[in-house]
């Protein structure tokens, strides 16, 4: 059935296409949001909740039952301690995390459960190898975490799996789904069409549904995805994409637009294309989470060949000036509290960033970007903190690399999800409180027939891919492996009582 467009919608176009009709069924797009049923952003406005991160550790079931511990650390900003019939503390609202709160245990007694202390101050000396920001710990109004991947890149065989399966696209990632809806924000790069009905020589045919038929729906090296791709990334809590990238144009001019109708249809939100008929649309989405407004704006380095006589994709290095132009013009925006620039850009199977590469990065933060987060390379690239000229601190990630491909040796199927955690403060700034990464993998199962993204660590590996990833991106950020269970991880752990790294 069509789809019609929500309040949420967000993208910010000249005009709204005509919507598409997709031949799927609408429950998977509408409600959109996880798995669980509930959205994540509404469960990230529970009060209540308390992840089980946090939670630490102390049932104490006599003794102190009934009051906070002496022995637990108090908040001293917190006027008390607080009692049963206190607000239970909200894990977004740093400044009331403190001393203890009090549950109904299972034999009906209260249960003190200690939780952590927010601190004004990192715990402790940090590793030499942690990444941090300096302003971690500044206490704000609100804090949101967002979750970024790199690639999908849907080679031939992972769309055969995703036809053959009832839970389509999402069987490829079923098994990190959790890590991607429980961010407030979650971002991928869509890399190649959604444009149903439009063969290789980007004219329109017949559709031929959901089969591979490599002449509509097609794999390397001129991709097209069945825009039920769209409806899943929905699904699993995926919330803006890029559209920018070397395969853009894989199906012309119209698969541009057809890709646009796809994801104007599923609501979710697109950064670094536009329309034949919209040439002056703005390339930039907006996400509003938690009282928070990020501009997003992705370009490529180049659409593989094809000619962009419309001008219809955004390019990084044309003009020099473009990016920081478009960055600066949002950054001033006062209903815009954050931009986040994703570009596609560096070199192939590099895990090294170019010049060029930095001074993109460089240009676009002291325009006013809080983060660049890169791809194309198919392979991590570092992640580092840079400084704009007017001293507020930025984070770049280099490059993400694939997120879900067909690319076998172990740099190509290594890759995280990336957590960006961004503190609002009283008069609206926003600034980077940190950055975690949970390393994940593409596995193949059953004579290369299955592909599945999954999380690495540490105990059941797999132990070379855990390496390479550790090695590239530093032990101590890495998020520790009880997350994921409907919170992100802390991207300030230092900020909190009882810090410690992997
Ligand atoms: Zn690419």
């Amino acid at each position: 059935m069509p789809l019609e467009l929500g309040p949420r919608y967000s993208q910010e176009t000249e005009a709204m296409p005509t919507l598409l009709r997709l031949d799927a069924d609408p429950s998977a797009v509408s409600p959109r949001r996880s798995p669980q049923g509930d959205g994540h952003r509404a469960r990230a406005r529970i009060p209540a909740r308390i992840p089980a991160r946090v939670v630490v550790v102390s049932l104490m079931l006599a003794g102190c039952a009934g009051r906070p511990c002496e022995s637990e650390a108090q908040d001293p900003a917190a006027p008390s301690a607080p009692s049963t019939s206190d607000k239970t503390p909200n894990p977004r609202e740093p400044a009331r995390h403190s001393g203890a709160i009090e549950t109904a245990g299972s034999t009906g007694s209260p249960q003190t459960i200690a939780i952590e202390t927010r601190l004004d101050e990192p715990a402790g000396p940090l590793p030499d190898d942690y990444l941090a920001f300096s302003r971690a710990c500044d206490r704000g109004t609100r804090e949101i975490t967002i979750a970024a991947v790199g690639d999908l890149l849907i080679h031939r065989e992972l769309q055969k799996q995703a036809f053959r399966s009832p839970t389509h696209f999402r069987d490829l990632w079923s098994g990190v789904e959790g890590l991607i809806s429980a961010a407030d924000v979650s971002y991928a790069n869509l890399e190649g069409p959604t444009a149903q009905g439009i063969d290789r020589r980007g004219n329109p045919r017949k559709d031929p549904g959901m089969v591979f038929d490599n002449r509509v729906y097609s794999g390397y090296a001129r991709f097209n995805y069945h825009p039920i791709l769209v409806a899943d990334l929905v699904t699993s809590g995926f919330d803006i994409v890029s559209t920018a990238n070397n395969h853009s144009l894989d199906r012309g001019p119209l698969g541009v637009d057809r890709t646009i109708d796809t994801l104007v249809a599923a609501k979710l939100p697109y950064t670094g294309t536009r329309r034949q008929d919209q040439q002056s649309a703005p390339w930039h989405a907006i996400t509003h989470v938690e009282g928070i407004t990020i501009a997003w704006l992705a370009c490529t380095l180049h659409t593989n060949y094809q000619e962009d006589a419309l001008g219809q994709v955004l390019r990084c290095f044309d003009d020099p000036k473009t990016m920081p132009r478009l960055v600066r013009k949002l950054a001033r925006r006062k209903d815009i509290d954050a931009v986040i620039v994703t570009p596609h850009w560096g070199k192939e199977y590099k895990h090294e960033p170019i010049a060029k590469q930095r001074r993109l990065a460089q240009a676009v933060i002291d325009a006013g970007a809080i983060a660049v987060i890169g791809s194309h390379p198919h392979v991590l690239q570092p992640w580092e903190k840079m400084t704009a000229s007017d001293g507020r601190e930025a984070l770049t990630m280099f490059s993400l690399g694939n997120f879900a491909s067909h690319q076998r040796d172990l740099p190509r199927r290594s890759s995280v999800v990336l957590y960006l955690g961004l503190t609002q403060g009283e008069d609206g700034t926003v600034w980077v409180n940190g950055a975690r990464y949970v390393p994940i993998t593409v596995r193949m199962e059953g004579n290369k027939a299955n592909f599945f993204v999954e999380r690495v660590d540490a105990q059941s590996g797999p132990r070379e891919v855990y390496e390479h990833i550790e090695g590239l991106m530093g032990a101590p950020n890495r998020a520790d492996e009880s997350i994921g269970a409907g919170a992100p991880p802390r991207t300030n752990p230092q900020c909190y009582s009882g810090f410690t790294t992997p």
